[in-house]
């Protein structure tokens, strides 16, 4: 039996004093809980404060992304060491924001995103392998865009970005890795995948993985369903045989509201 998670990507939001405020909500709410794995994945300048808040509880902390090297003169960038001395034991990586694709018109607008953000199928493999060289398990985003999907694309997309993203990484290394389907046209623009759609794209990636690797890790592992889980439509998705969590942007800056999620996974392991 696979435990639901609840994962947390808050993205560009929250101040310091803003992320005590929400992890103190969010571990009031449910630091306790023990049925479902819960992970708070707040803006780099946020982990050591949001880690001293869920220090006494069962929530878990995750970055938000990560460099491959151990060190070094790369301005701006934090490797798998810091975030490990931050408290997480989480990284978001391959996240469709980092590759430059994003489902919301008004940001495609914007120019030449996949140059400044810069992820490709082989930066994700290379962040991979450093988290999980480092003890860090990575949540490791996929997902088609929607002239993608309006192409039939779908499958292909997602099977490459996992086959990817799994390149050269042992089957025990791999069974430390959540993967999570974004579909990236329902990303932060309130469109989110049927439940029975998402379900089948979550059971394709398990069979992708049960043929790199084996059945057993293809059952054992966690996989997320991300794009625009609500509390209103939080059940249909965690009843899915194939989804096992959510990856949540929006309704994870409220602490009502991913209360109402990591209750609604609680549930789903009932
Ligand atoms: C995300 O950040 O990965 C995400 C799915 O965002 P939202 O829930 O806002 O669509």
């Amino acid at each position: 039996m696979r435990k639901p998670v609840m994962a947390g990507n808050w993205k560009m939001n929250c101040d310091n004093e803003e992320a005590l405020q929400l992890a103190d909500g969010v571990t009031a709410r449910a630091g306790q809980v023990e049925d479902a794995l819960v992970i708070l994945c707040p803006p780099a300048t946020a982990l050591s404060t949001v880690h001293q808040v869920i220090a006494n509880s069962n929530v878990k902390l995750g970055a938000q992304n990560l460099f491959w090297e151990e060190e070094g003169a790369f301005t701006g960038e934090l490797s798998a060491k810091m975030l490990l001395s931050c408290g997480c034991e989480f990284v978001i990586v391959g996240h469709s924001e980092r590759r430059g694709r994003f489902g919301n018109p008004d940001e495609a607008e914007v120019e030449d995103l996949g140059a400044i953000f810069g992820d490709t199928d082989a930066t994700v493999n290379r962040k991979i392998h450093a988290a999980l060289a480092a003890g860090l398990q990575p949540i490791v985003c996929v997902g088609e865009l929607l002239a993608e999907r309006q192409a039939g694309a779908t499958d292909d997309v997602v099977e490459d970005q996992v086959r990817a993203a799994l390149e050269g990484v042992t089957e025990e290394a791999a069974g430390n890795i959540i993967f999570a389907y974004e579909p990236v046209w329902a990303i932060g623009t309130g469109e989110v995948c049927d439940a029975d759609e998402a379900d089948r794209v979550c059971g394709m990636i398990r069979q992708i993985l049960a043929a790199i690797y084996s059945d057993d890790l293809a059952e054992g592992m966690q996989v997320l369903y991300g794009g625009s889980v609500k509390p209103e439509n939080v059940e249909g998705l965690m009843a899915q045989d194939n989804i096992d969590g959510g990856l949540v942007g929006g309704a994870s800056l409220q602490a009502d509201s991913f209360g109402r999620l990591i209750e609604a996974a609680v549930a789903s392991a009932g």
